[in-house]
């Protein structure tokens, strides 16, 4: 493997710093789906992107060149170009999703021992519960009230106030937690957020949860039922750093998978007039199964594909499963990236690392490829083709040896259409930790490889 960065002039090198700048305060910023699908729709309409609604109330034809995107229940976004070709010879896509492992709060999650009040919690995703503990955690999510209207909480990210956190025991006590396997030193049901310790004055019981709820009444305007119909997730508080004495990655929250859904998003915003429509779609709920109306298993792509159709040629069914049948896709997730402190678990030869570029991984899975997409020879012998062709680094892998555990995404599931699919992505550092890492190169070479292949899948 050629190291990216050798390859690199001083003026490219700034760009993959300025390109990179722009994705650590993505995420800095963006830390649940919902923030994402925001922020995204910002990006793309500064990219000529418009919102499909309008299109389809008003039954307004699309034509070659066209952008659009749809917003899913304001969890998922798919973005759109048409293409100069018919949509039956389908699409180019590219796909991440934007949920991140986390710690949720429960729907009643209030209560209060010995004068602190905590927030109990159940968390999203896998997490080894020992790495939330002893930082500084921030609130983000909306709280939905009975009368239809929404709050959007944020806190935890001001340089001023307060944040939260899970206290872990004092190592001078821990002579039993110590002897405990680390999967078991915090237990789930004890990740319970630190929320304040301050009795209203005149009330009786649980005087400190009533300061708290006061406040939360203040500042948002919420009784405590209102948590119920509310999705407060605890996420890693502050800034996503440049990391390393060179600055050459960055240490931030939520990197699995928003670094493919910003490089897929950045590459769909630098394409124009493309031959085949190309597509972009940034899912929720991958971290559990991609379940749910807004994960991948939805038939929300499936239904705006038909519209898509319907506005530009007319729909039809057998073009429309032609369509999906003839389209091509990057199911983008990270890889994990080899860690000079845990060689053991890589077989060396298929294994990424932090400067070789995007990955691509033949299959996923675990066991005997057990859940694996498996993508077809003649699919990535056309991948490499292109990328070669534009100078883009890239590398294969495996998610480690053998048998040794491993991971599934989005493929299997776009592949039932019958497209062509593979994963690839970006490799990380600590993935599913509170703070991933990322080589920057890495980031800079996935967004251009994205370009690449949207222009030339046949
Ligand atoms: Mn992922
Ligand atoms: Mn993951």
């Amino acid at each position: 493997m050629e190291n990216a960065w050798k390859k690199y002039n001083e003026k490219q090198k700034k760009e993959v710093f300025s390109f990179t700048e722009g994705y650590r305060k993505f995420i800095s910023e963006c830390k649940t789906e919902r923030e994402c699908v925001i922020k995204g729709i910002e990006i793309a309409e500064k990219h000529g992107f418009k919102n499909i609604d309008s299109y389809l109330a008003e039954k307004k034809p699309l034509k070659a060149g066209d952008k659009v995107y749809l917003n899913n229940k304001g969890k998922d976004l798919a973005l759109f170009i048409i293409g100069k070709q018919p949509m039956e010879n389908g699409m180019n896509i590219l796909g991440a999703h934007i949920d991140s492992p986390r710690i949720d709060w429960k729907q009643h999650p209030f209560y209060e021992d010995h004068d602190i009040a905590l927030a109990d919690t159940h968390y999203y995703g896998g997490i080894k519960t020992y790495q939330w503990v002893t930082i500084p955690l921030a609130l983000h999510g909306v709280i939905c009230k009975k009368d239809g209207s929404m709050v959007n909480v944020v806190i935890g990210e001001d340089e001023q106030g307060p944040v939260v956190g899970i206290s872990d025991l004092l190592i001078h006590l821990s002579r039993d937690q110590m002897q405990k396997t680390a999967g078991k030193a915090i237990e789930g049901e004890d990740l319970n957020v630190t929320i304040g310790s301050i009795p209203l004055k005149g009330e009786e019981k649980d005087a400190v949860k009533a300061n708290i709820l006061k406040l939360l009444k203040k500042k948002y305007d919420v009784e405590e039922d209102d948590f119920i119909s509310a999705e407060i997730e605890v996420v890693p508080a502050g800034q996503a750093k440049n990391y390393g004495l060179d600055s050459s990655m960055i240490m931030g929250y939520g990197q699995d998978d928003r670094v493919c859904a910003y490089t897929s998003l950045m590459a769909l915003c630098e394409i124009d007039n493309p031959e085949k429509t190309v597509s972009c779609m940034l899912v929720d709920k991958e971290e559990v199964g991609s379940i749910g109306a807004t994960g991948m298993q939805s038939y929300f792509y499936e239904n705006i594909v038909a519209e898509i159709l319907e506005l530009t040629e007319g729909y039809d069914y057998l073009k429309f499963r032609r369509c999906l049948a003839n389209s091509k896709m990057l199911s983008s997730d990270v890889s994990a990236a080899y860690d000079p402190n845990y060689p053991s678990v890589n077989e060396m030869k298929n294994t990424c690392f932090f400067g070789g570029g995007i990955v691509i991984n033949k299959y996923v899975g675990s066991g005997g490829k057990s859940g694996s997409n498996d993508a077809n020879p003649e699919f990535i012998a056309e991948i490499r083709n292109s990328w070669d062709k534009n100078n883009i680094s890239w590398q294969t892998a495996e998610i480690g040896k053998v048998n040794q555990g491993g991971g599934g995404t989005i493929a299997y599931i776009m592949a039932k259409y019958n497209m062509q699919v593979i994963d690839s992505g970006v490799g990380v550092q600590n993935m599913h930790a509170p703070w991933e890492v990322t080589s920057k190169v890495d980031v800079y070479e996935a967004k251009n490889a994205y370009v690449a292949f949207c222009k030339d899948m046949k």
